[in-house]
């Protein structure tokens, strides 16, 4: 199932003004309490930009910010060529979705959908051709004398979706809008908001702590963390080119394994039994680092690289992969098996490390790529 969008080429509604965000140097603090530091980013018209990072790392607050639902304490929000810092929410032509629907139950489907346009005082005329192509876009034109409570949790997200559709907004702000539906639909829902994304030809910023659901659906994604900007970049250079720990280890499922290491000057790096010659150029520091490899990178059994033994604690078996756990020294790690070799726990297997695929961090856990 699709949403369907008839007229493209001219946007959902005739013409629209779609619109770029730019942040500049924003802060937030609540009291002394500083929760947004100093975060620029140049969001372009009609990208997907997703704000990822742990809870509470600010990426609601940076979200209402720009929807103007709290106050910016430092710096400026500009949408479009304008200035928002002062101007209120409903004048900044965004529409905002939230986790929780916010749906008015005594309405009908047709009523929630109509509300805002009502109360901007629209012709009755032109309200009904909104909500019935947006209830066409959504499929939810059999569900319009519904009302909340006799519908799904999916047919509701839809319905919140449908009045930001409505408003016809520069902007589209998402709140972690399918962390309330089941694993399956929130897969589909996914689909389908990357298909409505290319569709509307909108801008659209998506808050989420799913690094999966940021990888999927971002042309570009921002990786909070303490209210700081960790990264900004497209989903494949966060996960080929973490600039720092952090990143290297929120993005990826399973997460990177980290060794702690030593880096000689020549760029020898040794971690336990294993000792990679790094092609690195210019100077990238000697002394502790840690040293980062995917569960998908590392190869099991192989002797022909450079290779670790470990124990195996626990093999879980998702059918086309496996995540095998080995105890390696003090340390675990884990590596993805994708032939079905059926290891067991006991098992002592050679863990490969191949050079390239590695990643290195110096002890202020910055990346240090100096190899392609
Ligand atoms: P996230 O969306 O990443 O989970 P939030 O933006 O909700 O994070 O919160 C960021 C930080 O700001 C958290 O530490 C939270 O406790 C704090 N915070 C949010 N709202 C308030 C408030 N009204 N007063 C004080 N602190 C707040």
């Amino acid at each position: 199932m699709r949403f369907r969008v008839q007229n493209r080429s001219k946007g959902f509604l005739g013409e629209t003004a779609m619109a770029s965000v730019r942040l500049e140097q924003v802060g937030k603090h609540y009291g002394k309490t500083q929760v947004i530091h100093d975060v620029s980013l140049d969001i372009a018209d009609q990208e997907f930009c997703v704000f990822v990072g742990p809870s509470g790392s600010g990426k609601s607050t940076l979200l209402r910010m720009i929807a103007g639902l709290e106050d910016i304490s430092e710096g400026k929000v500009i949408i479009g060529d304008q200035l928002v810092n002062d101007m209120p929410p409903a004048r900044r032509e965004i529409a905002m979705v939230f986790q929780s629907y916010a749906l008015y139950p005594h309405m009908s489907v047709y009523d929630n959908l109509a509300f805002a346009l009502k109360l901007a005082g629209k012709p009755r005329a032109e309200i009904d051709q909104r909500v019935r192509r947006a209830a066409e876009i959504l499929q939810i034109t059999p569900l319009l004398n519904r009302r909340p409570k006799d519908m799904s949790g999916g047919q509701r997200q839809r319905v919140a979706i449908g009045r930001a559709i409505v408003r016809n907004p520069q902007v589209f702000l998402f709140d972690e809008p399918l962390s309330n539906l089941d694993a399956k639909l929130r897969v589909n829902m996914r689909k389908e908001l990357s298909q409505l994304h290319r569709d509307l030809n909108a801008t659209m910023i998506y808050v989420t702590h799913d690094q999966v659901e940021a990888m999927t659906l971002a042309d570009r994604i921002l990786v909070l963390r303490a209210g700081e900007v960790a990264q900004v970049g497209t989903p494949m250079t966060l996960y080929h080119r973490p600039e720092n720990l952090f990143v290297a280890g929120f993005i990826g499922a399973p997460s990177m394994n980290f060794m702690p290491a030593s880096l000689s000057p020549e760029g020898r790096v040794k971690s336990g039994a294993i000792e990679l010659q790094l092609p690195l150029s210019g100077t990238p520091g000697s002394g502790q680092v840690t040293l980062g490899i995917r569960p998908e990178h590392a190869v099991l059994g192989d002797t022909s690289l450079p290779h670790l033994m470990g124990t195996v604690t626990l093999a879980e078996n998702l059918g086309e992969t496996a995540y095998v756990y080995l105890q390696v020294a003090e340390q675990e790690l884990v590596v993805k098996d994708n032939e079905g070799r059926g290891f067991r726990r006991g098992d002592s297997v050679p863990i490969g490390i191949p050079a390239e695929q590695t990643h290195l961090f110096n002890a202020d856990e910055q990346a240090i790529r100096a190899w392609s």
